[in-house]
């Protein structure tokens, strides 16, 4: 199929961006890498009246150190973030998703500010984000605010972004030094979206104890989640194989209420988290160093 007629803007900066977001309202969707959009679009699942094309501000595309802290640009592109030696640096977590994010063709227009905004349940960005306690930067013409990523999904593919506003920045918070990451995921084909998905960040002290372990879990809601379980499970215990294991199982019980479609049933992908949050969690640990 064809997309509904629609008129187009290319606004060279983020001020004129915003302006015609402002003008538009909800008439206007912002264009980034078109990889959801433009298919949602030729199937008539969207109709918007105007597109605004992201696509030449430069200025919204970049990844920087900031003492630690990473702050990346709404329209950098997955592929860049995946090649990222700064992101590798401060955020491997990041670094470990890319390229489970569909193909890389795909990777290569799709943008982190892309997929936040759609928020996909199945996407790994959301989960990575989520699990990384990153903070999201939105703009509209006249003010600008930071959100949570645990404010920001709030249901099936929609969060607390308004009509005339853009996610303009990604931070991610400066990494302890004896924090580890991992991520996994099980789809049915490399490159599809996974029927389940884990993303890991946890700090040991000097001694091996546990401090803090974040969980986020794609693909077994409406949202991404962050496992309470495990924060609660694992903080102030010795990261043991037992206690992980009871921690997965008590989040995949507890945490989550996945939905029964045709890829999956709702027991399967139960089963799919407590696994996958196993399997994060065990690597994560034992890439720390123990006393
Ligand atoms: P667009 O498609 O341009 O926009 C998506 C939505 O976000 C639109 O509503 C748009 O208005 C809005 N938007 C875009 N940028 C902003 C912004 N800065 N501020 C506010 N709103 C904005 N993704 C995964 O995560 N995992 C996968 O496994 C996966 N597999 C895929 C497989 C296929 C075959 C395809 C076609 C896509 C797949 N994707 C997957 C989606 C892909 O990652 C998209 O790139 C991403 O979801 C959307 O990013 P985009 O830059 O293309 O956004």
């Amino acid at each position: 199929m064809k997309p509904t007629a629609f008129d187009y803007h290319e606004p060279a900066t983020l001020d004129e961006a915003l302006a015609l977001l402002a003008k538009y309202g909800t008439d206007a969707k912002a264009l980034a890498g078109g990889q959801s959009l433009i298919p949602a679009m030729n199937f008539r699942l969207a109709a918007p009246a105007v597109l605004i094309d992201l696509n030449r501000i430069d200025a919204l595309s970049y990844i920087q150190n900031d003492s630690g802290l990473l702050r990346i640009g709404g329209m950098t592109r997955h592929r860049t973030l995946e090649r990222s030696e700064v992101v590798q640096g401060l955020a491997p977590l990041v670094t470990a998703a890319m390229p489970h994010v569909a193909h890389a063709a795909i990777r290569t227009r799709g943008t982190i500010g892309g997929s936040l905004a759609h928020a996909d349940p199945a996407a790994e960005l959301p989960a990575v984000m989520l699990a990384l306690d990153a903070t999201f930067v939105c703009r509209d013409v006249s003010t600008v605010r930071s959100v949570r990523a645990s404010d920001f999904f709030t249901g099936l593919f929609s969060t607390t972004l308004q009509p005339g506003e853009l996610l303009t920045e990604i931070d991610v918070p400066a990494r302890s030094s004896r924090a580890a990451f991992a991520f996994d995921e099980i789809a049915r084909r490399r490159g599809d979206f996974a029927m389940a998905g884990a993303a890991a960040r946890v700090v040991t002290d000097a001694s091996g104890v546990c401090t803090s372990a974040r969980v986020a879990l794609l693909g077994v809601g409406e949202r991404p989640v962050l496992s309470q379980q495990v924060a609660k499970m694992l903080a102030g215990e010795r990261p043991t194989e037992a206690a992980i294991g009871a921690a997965a199982e008590a989040a995949s019980e507890e945490d989550i209420d996945p939905a029964s479609d045709i890829h999956a049933s709702s027991r399967y992908r139960r089963r799919l988290a407590a696994v996958l949050i196993r399997r994060v969690l065990a690597r994560a640990f034992n890439s720390l160093e123990t006393p």
